[in-house]
């Protein structure tokens, strides 16, 4: 069996391990939480007060040329491209995940034929992602005056396995998280989007729980679309800006429904009819938030010449080893493991289930041991390479025994829901 030495010797031979210094963890937390925001990179703090003494400060409007703030979110885009298997121009950072979804998901529709009018997704997607169809459904609906065409749908799915009957010749988009947010399952997104090719579909996919942590290689699969989080696995702090994804043969053919003067062929001739850009640029909208961007590219420059393998081989080891820990430390407590064991089939978080589930992540939390709960009963853990410890794991897991030896779990002021879970 595994001893808490053995991991302080993985821990020693970890090539990732001196990235952990770059982050300004608080030293009595273990943090496994930054799947859902990650934590604060110190180079960030420095560039964000930079930004805002020198740059805004003193530097005032000139900053957008002399500080390149105008071009800053294609910059952004260009570094989270190898992360994701992209090219150079083919990424930008813009908005929220949501309306990036939004706009991407209306783009392909307009430039689909018009009897496929239905966008497929899961049942358990993330809601958001559902949400946005939905009322890009309602307001397609609306618009259309007369009820003249046919409207746009959303067909969910309620497994995996039903996929291939949802893809009927009425599909114009299939829109897929690549790492499920609840369990953790994985899509093969290579061999998924070639079946959605085949049924003669657009592929979008939602890499908000991979950037950063599991690679993929959208340009080599043939993606269409994708869309990501600046704050999760790539710790562009809270409400950092999303990235959005066009592969280069559709970017002339596809356009967005917020027609912003950022995306404009030329903002600063104030011509009164729009032009898109040409280029990835055109999916940019009103003006960006500079500070958050300025946040999020400080925080990506951790990532720059780092081997994306190098970085699932780690999270695959932290996954097993945490999966490894719960079978031999926590037996008979009534936990389930919600995620697949198998880690290559698995992003780069461990998802359980307890029927108390909430009020054992609220002990944790109050020992210091930050994971987060999801609906109905799922504990979940996310295992960042870049500054999670072997021995992270280890600590997290007696913790975890211990929660539920003692029913520390069992208080009160641990089943009171926050806003927030
Ligand atoms: C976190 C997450 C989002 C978040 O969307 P925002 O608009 O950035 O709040 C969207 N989709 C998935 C799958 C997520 O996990």
């Amino acid at each position: 069996m595994v001893t808490r030495a053995d991991l302080e010797e993985r821990d020693r031979n970890d090539p990732l391990a001196p990235l952990r210094e770059a982050f300004d963890l608080p030293p009595d937390v273990v943090y496994l939480d930054g799947n859902s925001l990650g934590p604060l990179p110190r180079r960030v703090a420095e560039r964000v007060g930079e930004v805002v003494e020198r740059q805004w400060g003193r530097d005032l409007i000139r900053s957008w040329n002399v500080h390149g703030w105008i071009d800053l979110a294609r910059r952004v885009g260009d570094r989270i491209a190898p992360l994701i298997g992209a090219d150079r121009g083919e990424v930008v950072a813009a908005d929220s995940t949501s309306v990036d979804l939004y706009k991407l998901a209306a783009a392909a529709l307009e430039a689909s034929a018009p009897q496929r009018r239905v966008v497929v997704s899961e049942h358990r997607n993330f809601p958001t992602d559902l949400y946005m169809i939905q009322g890009l459904s309602r307001t397609a609906a609306a618009l259309s005056g007369s009820g003249s065409g046919r409207p746009v749908e959303l067909r969910t799915i309620g497994s995996r396995d039903a996929l291939p009957e949802a893809l009927g010749d009425d599909v114009a988009l299939v829109m897929l998280t690549h790492v499920d947010y609840r369990s953790g399952e994985l899509w093969d997104l290579e061999e998924t989007t070639r079946r959605i090719h085949d049924a003669g579909a657009l592929a979008l996919w939602d890499l908000a729980h991979s950037a950063g942590a599991v690679p993929v290689d959208l340009d080599a699969a043939g993606a269409d679309l994708a869309v990501g989080c600046g704050y999760k696995f790539l710790n562009g702090g809270p409400g950092a800006p999303a990235f959005l994804y066009v592969a280069r043969r559709w970017q002339e053919r596809l356009r967005s429904p917020l027609q912003g003067w950022m995306g404009h062929a030329a903002p600063f001739a104030f011509e009164p009819e729009y032009r898109p850009a040409a280029g990835i640029g055109r999916f940019q909208c009103g003006t960006p938030p500079i500070l958050s961007l300025a946040a999020l590219d400080a925080a990506l420059e951790l990532f720059d010449g780092l081997d994306p393998a190098a970085l699932r081989t780690k999270s695959q080891a932290l996954g097993d080893l945490f999966l490894e820990l719960v079978d031999s430390e926590c037996a008979g407590f009534g936990l389930e493991v919600a995620c697949p064991r198998d880690g290559q089939r698995r992003g780069s978080q461990v998802s359980l289930r307890h029927p108390e589930g909430y009020a054992i992540v609220q002990a944790l939390i109050a020992r210091g041991v930050i994971g987060d709960f999801r609906q109905p009963d799922v504990l979940r853990f996310g295992l960042a390479p870049l500054y999670l410890r072997h021995v992270d794991v280890w600590d997290a897991v007696q913790h975890l025994r211990e929660v539920l030896r003692t029913r520390a779990w069992d208080r009160p002021e641990h089943r009171t829901r926050a806003a927030v879970t």
